[in-house]
């Protein structure tokens, strides 16, 4: 029995450097799968998929709304030689009955303890159009460790660098904020795993630096305190989206090897200033995530946060549009007040304007978004900050002894490695 995993390929954000990370999904989708069945990986964004190779089931691993359209279009060529197709993962959750048109099943949900009786009904020959498990989360414990040995690890590396490893220590997230479909995926509990399985995957894997890929670390004090505190021995480097905003977590997170962070900043705030600030105090890095479009932002409004953004002296800035994804909270509302322009999934980038916005033409949010990335970067290209970030995790490694040299290759890079 084989099944073939293939990750679609999506257009890349305009303005933004293009590297590939290795991808989360897939990874743990494949480790729930029984080990008697083997398995080949396509990432089609690094390699092109092979029609040829003979296999029992074609499974599509989807994150991404834009990434959709291209996952049926493969889809529906491999159905037509008369491969079964099966559709997972969270793009597959957000557009479950357009992507039964191009599968012979979807699958929604988590997978862990949950795939095996997928196999045997394509063994027998009795594959069914949807496995729903939406809402009925698995046992923690059943998470273990990532397959990530399904990658070609050699393909994820960005000018002789290797690209972080992607992992995660929780699932759901308590929050419900307006742009975001994790409440609707991942449920409004925050569901964290055992903090020694954690530990356990980490150890072995053969990569200083990490990416937490959790929707928030910020869920609960004593376990954010408890995981920081375990990963401290580890000395591996990570990247994060955001943690508390407290000093005990904040020297906790730093201590534990916190190179940068992801930080939401919707506004020109001291209460962003002073976060900001406290998380660089501590050398950890900063880069802002910027949703361009809301019902406030005029013209004048973006200018001032892109200056604001200079001021506080973010590392990087990632800047979007305001994207009304399926079952969020803004679709929701752009959706009664009739300002969403169309459903087009493979404009729905973030680079791309596709509602009404309240007080700019669609036009001006367009170009107000290249001014956002255009005057940010003016002077320091992000190719140039990435570098600075770069020797800054160096600079971490090389003073806890984790350095292993040879990774970044001289003159690959703008910047020299010191
Ligand atoms: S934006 Fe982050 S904190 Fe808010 S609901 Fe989504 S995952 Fe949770």
């Amino acid at each position: 029995m084989k099944i073939k995993i293939i990750y679609p390929s999506w257009p890349k954000l305009n303005r933004q450097t293009e590297f590939h990370l290795p991808p989360h999904g897939p990874v743990c989708f494949a480790a729930a799968i029984p080990d008697d069945v083997e398995i080949s990986f396509y990432d089609e964004n690094i390699q092109p998929v092979d029609f040829d190779e003979k296999a029992d089931i074609v499974a599509f691993s989807v994150m991404l709304t834009c990434q959709i359209p291209r996952a049926w279009e493969l889809a529906d060529r491999f159905r037509k030689q008369g491969v079964p197709v099966i559709f997972g993962g969270i793009g597959t959750m957000l557009h479950s009955e357009e992507t039964m048109l191009h599968a012979d099943a979807v699958f929604l949900g988590e997978a862990e303890g949950r795939f095996e009786e997928v196999i045997n009904d394509v063994r027998n020959n009795k594959l069914k159009k949807v496995y729903n498990y939406l809402n009925d989360f698995p046992d923690m414990n059943l998470i273990g460790p990532a397959r990530r040995s399904i990658l070609n690890r050699k393909l994820y590396n960005y000018r002789g660098v290797q690209m972080v490893d992607l992992v995660h220590a929780s699932r759901g997230c308590r929050f419900n904020c307006f742009p975001c479909c994790t409440p609707f995926l991942g449920g409004r509990k925050f569901r964290a795993r055992a903090i020694d399985a954690v530990v356990r995957e980490l150890e072995q894997l053969d990569n200083n630096r990490l990416f937490f890929v959790d929707n928030s670390l910020a869920q609960d004090d004593e376990w954010e305190k408890e995981l920081f505190r375990a990963l401290i021995p580890l000395k591996k480097k990570w990247i994060s989206h955001p943690i508390k905003d407290d000093d005990e977590i904040l020297d906790l997170a730093a201590e534990a090897g916190c190179w940068y962070v992801y930080q939401a900043v919707f506004d020109t705030s001291d209460h962003i200033r002073r976060r900001v600030k406290r998380l660089k105090e501590r050398g950890i890095g900063v880069e802002g995530t910027i949703i361009l479009g809301m019902d406030d932002h005029d013209e004048d409004y973006i200018k001032r946060l892109v200056d604001f953004l200079l001021e506080i002296e973010l590392d990087l800035a990632e800047f979007t549009i305001l994207t009304p994804f399926p079952h969020t909270p803004i679709r929701a509302d752009l959706e009664k007040q009739k300002r969403i322009l169309h459903n087009d999934w493979l404009h729905y980038t973030g680079a791309e304007v596709v509602f009404q916005p309240a007080k700019m033409s669609v036009d001006a949010l367009q170009k107000m978004f290249f001014y956002a990335w255009d005057t940010f970067y003016r002077d320091c290209s992000q190719n140039l900050q990435m570098a600075k970030l770069f020797l800054k995790v160096i600079e971490k490694e090389k003073a806890d002894g984790t350095y292993k040299g040879s990774r970044l290759r001289r003159g690959r890079w703008s910047l020299k490695d010191k």
